[in-house]
């Protein structure tokens, strides 16, 4: 067996990233290294309690633990680099663009609401999804993202935030990616954000959106975890919605709010269903009355969602008196819906455009 500074001069040494390491088996390879069970502890404090992600600032280690763990291990958040932070004009929302040490990029949205902070965290780095009305597909690779990856995303702000004795209270999983097509490190990255040693977040403040990844609604219904579930609907006619959301063809949208309708049986969580608004597109009276149709008696409200207009894609916002009659026919047949709180619309780039402007740069 190799000695640890043996390791340490071996050039192939790849150093072990412990953020997002359950503590148990933080304990097990700091034994490894020879240091005792407690550092585990204070190491994991420090990580997701004091927002500390530099070893040299762990105050209560010794000197030479600290350079021990320098040379043997990497912390995610200090390696993330943020390439652009846009924050509107009224301070309540933040967009960052970050690019992870493979030099991917993904974007990430922290917004202040009356009750709290809520982060958007991204899936994936790009999408393979291909929604019409979104750029998080165009350019640069697509690839999962990682558990640490996930939770890091939550841990850049907490760390901008703990200074203010404040800290990310919901998080929702809505940027980009598909969720469902990444499942393990998702849901994994939830129950260790949930842990009250880490981010003690509940997971009804957890939103997990798709695009309508069947199987993904079943296993996240078979998990069990009281955690919200939004599906991405933006069309109910099936040709439009499959023009929208190529996604339609392998698992069309009857089926799809089926399954949503069963999770929230067997969860006792109401689904948000989300419908993008667009100009002489899905916003007609017809429109309102069959999504009223597919979502009568369900346990649901429906979130609309005015187009961040993108006119080479013919894609416009209605008018205000459009949005407002879409949303009374929901509402007057007893749909619960409610248009969005347009936050920060000053930096609100469609989602996905920082990225592929980002990839085109590079
Ligand atoms: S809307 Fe969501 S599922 Fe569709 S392409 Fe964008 S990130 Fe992917």
């Amino acid at each position: 067996m190799k000695t640890i500074n043996a390791v340490l001069n071996d050039s192939n040494f790849m150093k072990t990233e412990i953020f997002g390491m359950p503590l148990p088996q933080l304990q097990t390879v700091l034994a490894e290294l020879g240091l005792k069970k407690f550092r585990a502890r204070q190491i994991f404090d420090w990580l997701y309690q004091k927002c500390v992600f530099d070893f040299a600032q762990m105050s209560n280690l010794g000197k030479a633990e600290r350079s021990l763990l320098q040379e043997t291990f990497s912390v995610l958040p200090a390696e993330i680099h943020i390439v652009r932070k846009l924050d509107s004009a009224d301070g309540l929302t933040s967009k960052v663009l970050l690019e992870l040490p493979d030099g991917n990029a993904i974007e990430t949205v922290l917004m202040h609401h009356d009750y709290g902070y809520s982060v958007c965290v991204s899936s994936q780095a790009g999408c393979d999804m291909h929604c019409a009305f979104c750029a998080s597909g165009l350019h640069g690779a697509v690839r999962n993202l990682t558990v640490a990856e996930i939770a890091a995303q939550v841990y850049l702000f907490n760390a901008q935030l703990y200074p203010l004795d404040e800290r990310v209270s919901r998080v929702v999983v809505m940027g980009s990616g598909e969720p469902m097509l990444n499942f393990d490190a998702v849901f994994g990255a939830l129950q260790f954000l949930h842990q009250p040693d880490v981010a003690n977040i509940g997971y009804r403040n957890m939103t997990v959106s798709t695009c309508g990844i069947l199987p993904g609604i079943e296993k996240m219904k078979a998990l069990g975890l009281p955690i919200n579930l939004a599906v991405s609907l933006h069309a109910v006619r099936d040709e439009l919605r499959t023009e929208l959301m190529p996604v339609n063809k392998g698992f069309p949208f009857p089926d799809v709010i089926a399954a949503a309708e069963d999770y929230a049986r067997s969860s006792g969580r109401q689904v948000t269903y989300e419908y993008i608004l667009l100009a002489d597109k899905n916003d007609s009276d017809r429109d309102a009355e069959l999504l009223v149709e597919y979502l009568r008696y369900k346990q649901a409200s429906v979130n609309l969602i005015p187009v961040n207009p993108v006119p080479e894609k013919g894609f416009f916002r209605p008018g205000t008196k459009r949005i407002e009659r879409f949303l009374s026919i929901l509402q007057q047949r007893r749909i619960h819906a409610t248009v969005r709180r347009e936050m920060g619309a000053d930096i609100n780039a469609a989602c996905g455009q920082l990225r592929a402007a980002f990839a085109k740069e590079k």
